[in-house]
């Protein structure tokens, strides 16, 4: 998008963030992994690349307990290097989209045995890294070293494509946006004007009811002059999500146990502890896999749905009570359903655990 066609209070170099950062300096949000506009001290570049990790796809919300867990837990990034990869697995159970825990583990043993344990402090340095893309490595160099860097997650992506009134839908808007981004990111104090923007999509120019009266960019917006804010940016239209079907198998031992495994590293969910099941076909039937052990196996006529990004899934769960002289032949372990909770369970397998303590109460 060239220059010359965004809102002309904004032609100006750098008018939005002369307008955003004052705001940001009175109203940025207490973050752990943040410190406050203004201070002398440098961000931590671990706590900055820890947090965007665990952001990704995933709400602040949601990241704010994880991200105290493992600083409590594993302080540094040579901390990090040494963990244990089971306990950094368990330890990020229930934030989904695991493959981040994966690079996650490889990407600090990297910092620490081939980079001397400091992060690079450039993107380019930054996309070297495993789980480190473009985005990534724009948010850890302008927030963790003041690198005049683009930054454009889904927040800022709305912020941008309203102020500009961007009528192209997306993802085909998506290099317009970036390049309207680019036009207005200023050349000092890049890391505070992403969080900044950050900030104004999270809690100002929200998705629903943008608060425009509240913005500091009012003045030169497109969207709100148009008096349409919320219908930027454009959608494309709605995609029903294919729907897939499995089985997963609940075998409990009569002295309150249940049987549980460590996933294959190639399937969904790899490297997570699971609960045994068939494979998730892709073409909407059960797929694959026995269960643990041969039994009179009970269908329940209740069934666990789980939403993930490309499709839904519906497990239907087969139950098996057995003696406590039951040796399933495969990998695994028989944990106490009193600790449950500490299995390290993703969120699907945690939803079967849970159906299953309700019935069987
Ligand atoms: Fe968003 Fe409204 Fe601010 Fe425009 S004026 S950036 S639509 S909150």
């Amino acid at each position: 998008m060239p220059v010359e066609s965004i809102t002309p209070e904004y032609r100006q170099e750098e008018a939005v963030a002369s307008a955003l950062l004052p705001h940001y300096d009175r109203h940025a949000r207490t973050l752990p992994w943040r410190m406050p506009p203004g201070s002398a001290q440098s961000p931590d570049p671990y706590r900055v690349w820890l947090s965007e990790i665990m952001l990704q796809q995933t709400t602040v919300a949601a990241v704010i307990p994880y991200f105290e867990k493992f600083m409590a837990r594993w302080p540094d990034v040579a901390a990090l290097a040494r963990a244990d990869t089971g306990e950094v697995m368990a330890a990020w159970a229930g934030l989904g989209y695991y493959a981040r825990a994966r690079n996650l583990i490889a990407c600090a043993r990297m910092v620490t045995d081939e980079l001397g344990g400091r992060f690079p402090d450039t993107e380019d340095g930054l996309r070297g890294l495993p789980g480190v893309g473009a985005y990534t490595a724009a948010a850890v160099a302008a927030i963790a070293f003041d690198r005049r860097a683009v930054v454009v997650d889904a927040n800022v992506e709305r912020v941008v494509a309203r102020l500009f009134a961007i009528e192209m839908p997306l993802p085909q808007a998506r290099t317009a946006i970036r390049d309207a981004a680019d036009a207005i990111t200023p050349s000092t104090r890049a890391g505070d004007f992403a969080q900044a923007m950050m900030d104004l999509g999270s809690g100002i120019c929200t998705v629903k009811a943008p608060q425009c009266l509240l913005c500091p960019l009012q003045s030169g917006c497109a969207a709100r002059a148009s008096g349409l804010a919320e219908a930027y940016p454009v959608k494309p239209p709605k995609k029903e999500k294919p729907s897939r079907e499995g089985i997963v198998w609940w075998l409990e031992r009569e002295d309150g146990h249940v049987w549980i495994e460590r996933r294959a590293d190639k399937r969904m969910l790899g490297g997570m502890t699971g609960l045994p099941a068939t494979q998730w076909d892709a073409r909407g039937k059960a797929g694959g896999g026995e269960p643990p052990v041969p039994g009179p196996w009970l269908t329940l006529n209740r069934t666990v749905e789980h939403v993930f990004t490309h499709f839904r899934l519906t497990l239907s769960v087969q139950r098996l009570l057995v003696g406590v002289d039951c040796r399933p032949a495969k990998k695994g372990q028989w944990w106490p359903l009193s600790r449950i909770g500490e299995a390290g369970l993703p969120s699907l397998f945690a939803k079967v655990a849970g159906l299953m303590q309700g019935t069987t109460e």
